[in-house]
């Protein structure tokens, strides 16, 4: 049932959105006892917003104020309900710079690393803003160091995979951040996308050694395919060989992801 209490202060909205398959649903998070931020503004479905805004409305219903409604990021799937929730709502939209430049609706604050959001109520609550890039230029975790909880967006999902676009995502960034997120030393991660995870250094690290290894398989296919005469493999000449233990149904999205390590190897020097 929804919503769900995940922590003091941390409640779990899941509404539908059209989001990369498997997942189904975006999360959206009450953070704050008395005084409330309210993540991801995600579903465009009008049944959907309904709900989430009566979800709201019961919040202030409690004598709890909305503060203002945050985007980890730009995609249509976590920023496809601002305008009408904001309206409903009448509350302020707050997101990195980089994410502002990105979507139609205004926003009021820009968030940026190292601020930190007070959350007055019986025990206030302070959130941290992590700028992290990668996944999207304007992503943004919100860390608290008290609950130890993370709302992680993107950078991991507990359903699906976290997809590194090369059109405005950027691998590099993506596992620096994680790398950097690995060390918050975090009791719980507050995904966009599938249940809460627990004790998440390991999936953090994860996720790293998992790119990494996959790194080193398309540089080892373009070194192959180089060897066989072929002088600047492309992608698509390099997804077989670097993806040969993944279904093909799947390589359309892994191409993606090829081209990401491609651009992340020629940015370090290693084309
Ligand atoms: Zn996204």
């Amino acid at each position: 049932m929804r919503p769900r209490e995940i922590a003091r202060s941390i409640a779990l909205f899941a509404a539908r959105t059209p989001t990369l398959p498997p997942a189904t649903h975006t999360n959206s998070y009450a953070l704050g006892a008395r005084e409330v931020l309210l993540v991801e503004p995600a579903t465009p479905f009008a049944d959907e917003q309904r709900a989430w805004i009566e979800w709201a409305r019961s919040l202030e219903a409690e004598g709890r104020r909305l503060v203002a409604v945050v985007a980890t990021h730009h995609h249509p799937d976590h920023v496809g309900g601002a305008d009408a929730l904001l309206r409903a709502l009448g509350v302020p939209l707050w997101a990195h710079a980089e994410t502002a430049a990105r979507i139609a609706t205004p926003v009021a604050r820009r968030l940026e690393d190292g601020d930190t959001l007070v959350l007055d109520g019986p025990v206030p609550d302070a959130w941290q803003v992590l700028h992290t890039p990668g996944h999207a230029p304007g992503h943004v975790c919100l860390w608290n160091a008290d609950e130890r909880a993370v709302v992680a967006g993107d950078m991991v999902a507990s359903v699906g995979t976290i997809l590194i676009d090369p059109i405005d995502g950027d691998m590099r960034a993506y596992l620096e951040q994680l790398e950097r997120l690995g060390r918050l030393d975090a009791r719980v991660a507050l995904p966009a996308h599938g249940e809460p995870i627990d004790q998440p250094t390991v999936l953090f690290r994860g996720y790293v050694a998992h790119r990494k290894k996959r790194e080193a398989k398309i540089v080892a296919a373009r070194a192959a395919l180089r060897a066989g005469g072929l002088a600047s493999p492309t992608a698509e000449q390099i997804l077989p060989e670097a993806y040969d233990d993944v279904p093909a149904s799947r390589w359309p999205i892994a191409l993606l992801s090829v081209k990401a390590h491609l651009k992340k190897l020629a940015d370090e020097g290693r084309p």
